[in-house]
């Protein structure tokens, strides 16, 4: 990719975006999300919100509208699931992201959620990428699977154009040949983003290796790499998670996993850190 190539309000000029969400900014603050794959009921989304908080999560995730392969699979709570995330956001103040997945509900989703997200499978949904760049809304952006990176900043380029400048990358892995991951965790693109792209970028080990043993060294790889947060799945019982169980760690897990990702940053910070802003 050559950054000639790509022309637009995505591309790097001046200044790093930051996003206020919250009591976090994004692109100057580490960004920990952690939260289930899916919303599944109130007892399991507010006691794995409360545990993950307790261990230094800054956001919960949970998806209401789950985008899965089978349409037989469990598609999700839908306004019972942004319910109880609202419910959880209460008790523990943490701000929620969550998936959209229908063009029509970018709008009212906003109203239970702090940050939309677009899915991989939906990367390129231009009318979805268009109506959540209306709804002023925090945007995650993941990557497609399947995409480049001037396809994935051409996406961003989407909402941006709406006027919303709200944009927050996520690398979650693409499809290759390789088979004993669930993907290809590209953490390649972390710095290629920075180098090219005003646009804070984080990284999700979860789907990007599918195997919850390895997202404890992707976790810290992608945080030296310099990405701006990570998105972990995250469950009080991963062995009843209904979804995306072998990529899913125990909050216990998830603290150890924070306590490094704090100890590995301040070690960072110490040297000077990536940025000279
Ligand atoms: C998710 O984060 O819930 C999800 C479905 O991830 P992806 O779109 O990256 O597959
Ligand atoms: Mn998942």
């Amino acid at each position: 990719m050559n950054s000639a190539n790509l022309y637009g309000l995505a591309r790097t000029v001046g200044r790093r975006t930051r996003i206020p969400v919250g009591p976090v900014e994004v692109g100057k603050d580490f960004l920990l999300i952690a939260g289930p794959c899916a919303v599944e009921n109130e007892t399991q989304t507010i006691t794995t919100a409360r545990e993950v908080k307790e261990a230094g999560a800054d956001m919960l995730r949970g998806g209401a509208f789950k985008p899965r392969s089978s349409p037989y699979s469990f598609q999700g709570l839908g306004l019972r699931g942004l319910q109880i995330l609202a419910k959880a956001r209460e008790e523990t103040g943490l701000p929620v992201v969550t998936e959209v997945i229908d063009p029509r509900d970018a709008g009212w989703v906003g109203e239970y959620a702090d940050v939309l997200q677009i899915g991989a499978r939906n990367m390129q949904n231009f009318s979805l990428l268009k109506e959540t760049g209306k709804s002023g809304r925090p945007v995650l952006l993941k990557r497609g699977f399947h995409s480049t990176l001037a396809e994935w900043l051409n996406c961003a380029e989407y909402i941006l154009a709406e006027g919303n400048p709200r944009v927050i990358l996520c690398e979650r892995g693409i499809r290759t040949f390789e088979t004993y991951t669930r993907n290809t965790l590209d953490l390649s693109m972390v710095p290629a983003v920075r180098e090219i792209s005003h646009l804070p970028v984080i990284v999700d080990p979860s789907h990007g290796t599918g195997k919850s043993s390895l997202i404890p060294a992707m976790s810290l790889a992608a945080t030296a790499a310099g990405a701006d947060g990570l998105m972990l799945e995250v469950h009080y019982r991963p062995e009843e998670a209904v979804s995306d169980r072998d990529q899913t760690l125990s909050t216990g897990e998830f603290r150890t996993l924070a306590g490094k990702i704090r100890s590995l940053r301040s070690f960072m910070l110490e040297q000077g850190g990536l940025d000279a802003d």
